[in-house]
């Protein structure tokens, strides 16, 4: 246990050091980013060491994973599900989670929003977009609403008082350039924000490319195998 500590300790220091300069290259503050870690294979124990040194926000991208991780961690973390959703699991997503990166569809706004009506919790709702497209990628199956989907989303999203407009998030391509791909991100949040002003969040940019989601602007990054390690094939 405390060779993981420490592990977890010295991975979290880099990663700390690699935000820290992707912001002074940016003239941005550090404080301008929060870092979600993204635990997804790792046990419950590892939420609750690297709780022990400050790590507040916990990213899954499975269910039922994530539920019983989220049940079986006692330190005060959030949880933000950042994982394709079947509508059906929505309820349940919604009675954990704090935070859901991966909205892309009306059904699942109205799954979501039944859902922490009946678990009478808020949730916050980012949007997930598909940019794929936009840069000429075939869609390799990841989830995300395509930019002129997003107002209408939007405007499901703020109709149910139990979920909140957060913002938007995206995945870079595999094989590209991130950089246009996050900064094509940003435009589309600035645009979401005319109509929508508490809609700030813009989440992207992973271990392999979170310098080029804090110089185009991310509020939020989410980071998993630079921390936690490389993860097992999935099977
Ligand atoms: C797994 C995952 C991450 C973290 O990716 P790493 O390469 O491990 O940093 C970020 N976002 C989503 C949606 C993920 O599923």
């Amino acid at each position: 246990m405390t060779a993981r500590l420490e592990e977890l300790r010295a991975n979290l220091a880099e990663v700390e050091q690699r935000i820290g300069a992707a912001c002074a290259a940016a003239g941005r503050d550090r404080d301008e980013l929060t870092l979600v870690v993204v635990t997804k294979t790792y046990p419950a124990s590892d939420v609750e060491l690297l709780a022990e040194f400050g790590v507040t926000e916990v990213g899954e991208n499975r269910h039922p994973e994530a539920g019983e991780k989220a049940a079986d961690v006692s330190a005060p973390v959030r949880w933000h599900f950042m994982g394709g959703i079947q509508t059906n699991k929505a309820g349940a997503i919604a009675r954990y989670a704090d935070v859901v990166h991966s909205v892309d569809r009306p059904k699942l706004v109205a799954s979501l929003g039944r859902g922490a009506v009946a678990a009478e919790r808020d949730l916050e709702v980012l949007l997930q977009v598909d940019l794929g497209p936009a840069f000429e990628q075939a869609s390799d199956g990841r989830s995300g609403a395509v930019p002129d989907d997003l107002a209408a989303l939007a405007d499901a999203v703020v109709e149910n008082d139990r979920l909140h407009l957060g913002g938007v998030m995206t995945v870079a391509p595999l094989g590209i350039d991130p950089a246009p791909v996050f900064e094509r991100l940003a435009a589309i949040a600035e645009r979401l924000r005319a109509d929508h002003p508490g809609a700030t969040t813009i989440s992207a940019g992973m271990s392999g490319d979170l310098e080029a989601a804090v110089a185009a602007g991310a509020t939020h990054l989410r980071v998993g195998r630079a921390i936690l390690g490389e993860r097992p094939p999935l099977g």
